[in-house]
């Protein structure tokens, strides 16, 4: 692995005793940077390894469906771990504390981590790190070029971001090494048995998870393959088209982390037959868009509030804030689907059925609630509350990064000066019928 991936955030003295990865954002076994590095530290010590997941009691706004994808997609992780000699230890409660205690209660030598800016990430190991009395790593395997490797600050644009991952991109987009070092004797040399969960209880108890989206890192592969071979060959024309749409519907399987993005860039590279224009348009999305959003996270602490937004596009959203609204709508009209709009509503209605919204009708929603909502804050709060419970890849920096470019004109620049939205860009139902056909969407979904 990449050395800039790992990085040393709990400096303790190192001790003997098994290796734990504690496994929160990157939930595969497969193409998994973290999994791959703590195998090779456990091998060095001539120690087990074992992987802890910690299922929280709550997760902001997380619904039990996306509990339920969360939970199948790790039952067959953890079957695809047994077979590789690595338990997965499924710990309840909160992480902060759960995980230093069972860490302790392991005599383990060592904590491997995810790397994630999210705040309610951060605050779990705020409050794990002062209980762990070993060394923590932290390792990026969810950026393909490591996000503090890419930059070290905030980049303001995909402009700015876009040469310095096309610099790294070579040394960092390479093929993964395969895990058998875990087969060693020591590795399954536990003394005593660890916990089992219990996954038929576990699956019982969320319930079903989301038709549209079967979890799990075999059904994301098979999801790849079809947008390979169906869907990539016209994605340069048909990724803005929410009819017949060509984009690849990969982000529920790699927000839970069971699909590596780098394995789909590897995939993309590989594909035959496929236009400059489609494979450079779709990598632009999935690294350089990605990977802009993490940095959004990662450089911006408060990056769910106005704070966020730069100033150009404060000043204008203030003196816009007086203009009359075409409409003034409630946090209940818009849950329903409810508005004047039949376009939003009919997007609103998919992401109520699906769990997930087309993503040029993900800017139109956000920028519409701007347009209905007395201020930009209110549209803040209004879109992250239902993009985060609603949609299966909520609670992601993308979605941050997509709602505050579409209300605070994040990564985005000034344009022509409109009524309530100032010099951020608007986007209109006009705009949208020219683009795509309008009616038939609303007719699927049931808009009106
Ligand atoms: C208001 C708003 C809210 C959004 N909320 C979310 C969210 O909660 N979770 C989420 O993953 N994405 C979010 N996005 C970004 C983007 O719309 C989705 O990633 C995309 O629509 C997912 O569908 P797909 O996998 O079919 O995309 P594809 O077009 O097939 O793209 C492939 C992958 O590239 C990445 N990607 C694509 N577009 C973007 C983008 N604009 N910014 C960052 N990464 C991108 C995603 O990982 C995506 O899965 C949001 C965008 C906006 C404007």
């Amino acid at each position: 692995m990449h050395p800039a991936r790992a990085r040393l955030i709990h400096n303790r003295p190192g001790q003997p005793g098994p290796v734990v990865y504690w496994m929160h954002r990157e939930l595969r076994a497969a193409d998994n940077w973290a999994l791959i590095h703590a195998a090779a530290l456990a091998q060095e010590r001539g120690q087990p390894l074992c992987v802890a997941v910690c299922l929280a009691r709550g997760f902001g706004l997380a619904r039990p469906e996306h509990f339920a994808f969360l939970v199948h997609g790790l039952r067959e992780t953890a079957l695809e771990l047994q077979a590789l000699g690595i338990p997965l230890v499924l710990l309840r409660g909160e992480p902060g504390r759960e995980v230093p205690e069972f860490v302790r209660s392991l005599r383990a030598g060592l904590v491997l981590t995810d790397a994630d800016p999210t705040i309610t990430k951060r605050a779990w190991l705020a409050q794990a790190l002062p209980r762990l009395d070993v060394p923590v790593i932290e390792v990026d395997a969810r950026n393909i070029v490591p996000a503090r490797t890419a930059s070290d600050k905030r980049e303001y644009m995909a402009r700015t971001l876009r040469p310095k991952i096309q610099r790294l991109l070579p040394e960092f987009l390479e093929e993964f090494p395969p895990l058998p070092a875990q087969l060693s004797p020591q590795a399954t040399a536990w003394t005593a048995p660890l916990p089992c969960p219990d996954w038929n209880a576990l699956c019982a108890e969320f319930g079903p998870p989301p038709a549209a989206f079967p979890p799990g890192e075999t059904a994301a592969r098979a999801r790849l393959d079809v947008f390979l071979t169906a869907n990539l060959p016209r994605y340069a024309d048909g990724r803005n088209t929410p009819v017949e749409p060509a984009a690849s519907l990969l982000s529920p399987y790699l927000h839970f982390g069971q699909l590596s993005a780098q394995r789909v860039a590897l995939c993309v590279l590989a594909a035959r037959n496929i236009s400059v224009e489609a494979r450079d348009g779709f990598l632009e999305q999935l690294i350089v868009r990605r990977e802009l959003a993490e940095n959004f996270c990662l450089y911006t602490p408060d990056y769910d509030t106005p704070a966020a937004f730069p100033a150009w596009a404060t000043a204008t959203l203030d003196k816009h804030q007086i203009d009359a609204r075409p409409h003034l709508t409630s946090a209940a009209e818009l849950e329903a689907g409810a508005t004047p709009d039949p376009l939003w509503n009919a997007a609103q209605r998919q992401l109520i059925a699906t769990g997930h919204m087309h993503g040029y009708l993900r800017m139109y929603w956000a920028k519409q609630v701007l347009l209905w909502s007395p201020d930009a804050a209110t549209a803040l709060e209004r879109c992250l509350r239902l993009n985060d419970s609603l949609s299966l890849d909520g609670r992601d920096v993308n979605g941050y990064a997509g709602i505050a470019w579409s209300i605070g004109g994040v990564h985005d620049r000034p344009w022509p000066e409109r009524a309530v939205f100032g010099v951020v860009r608007s986007m209109t139902y006009s705009g949208a019928r020219r683009k795509f056909d309008v009616a038939a969407f609303v007719d699927r979904w049931g808009g009106s």
